[in-house]
C-alpha cells in the first residue's frame, strides 16, 4: 500500500503582532520579554517570558521598532537599547514580497 504524498504536516501558526496575519511559526521572529526586563529576539524559540511574534514584512518591523506595538504585545516597556538591538535583526528588504 503506497501512501501517496499525503503527508499532512502540522505547522504551528502564530499571529504577527503588527499586521495580525497568521503565518507558520517558523517564518515569524519571536521576541521575548525576559524576566530581567530585557526584550530580545528569541532565535532558539525556547526563551522563557512573554513572547510576541513578528512576520518578515519590513513594514511590520518598522512599526514594531517604533515600540508601541511591542509594548502592547509584551505588556512591558521596551528600552531604546533593546529596540536598537532588534533593529539589527530586521529582515532584509527583499523579503518584502515573500508571503
Ligand atoms: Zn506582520
Amino acid at each position: 500500500m503506497a501512501s501517496r504524498q499525503q503527508r499532512r504536516r502540522y505547522v504551528p501558526q502564530r499571529t504577527c503582532v503588527v499586521c495580525r496575519q497568521k503565518t507558520d511559526k517558523r517564518r515569524l521572529t519571536r521576541i521575548v520579554s525576559t524576566s530581567e526586563g530585557r526584550v530580545v529576539v528569541d532565535s532558539s524559540g525556547k526563551l522563557a517570558g512573554r513572547g510576541a511574534y513578528l512576520c518578515e514584512k519590513v513594514s511590520c518591523w518598522e512599526e514594531a521598532l517604533r515600540g508601541s506595538a511591542l509594548k502592547r504585545a509584551l505588556k512591558s516597556d521596551v528600552s531604546r537599547e533593546d529596540l536598537a538591538r532588534l533593529a539589527g535583526r530586521r529582515p532584509a528588504t527583499e523579503n518584502e514580497n515573500a508571503v
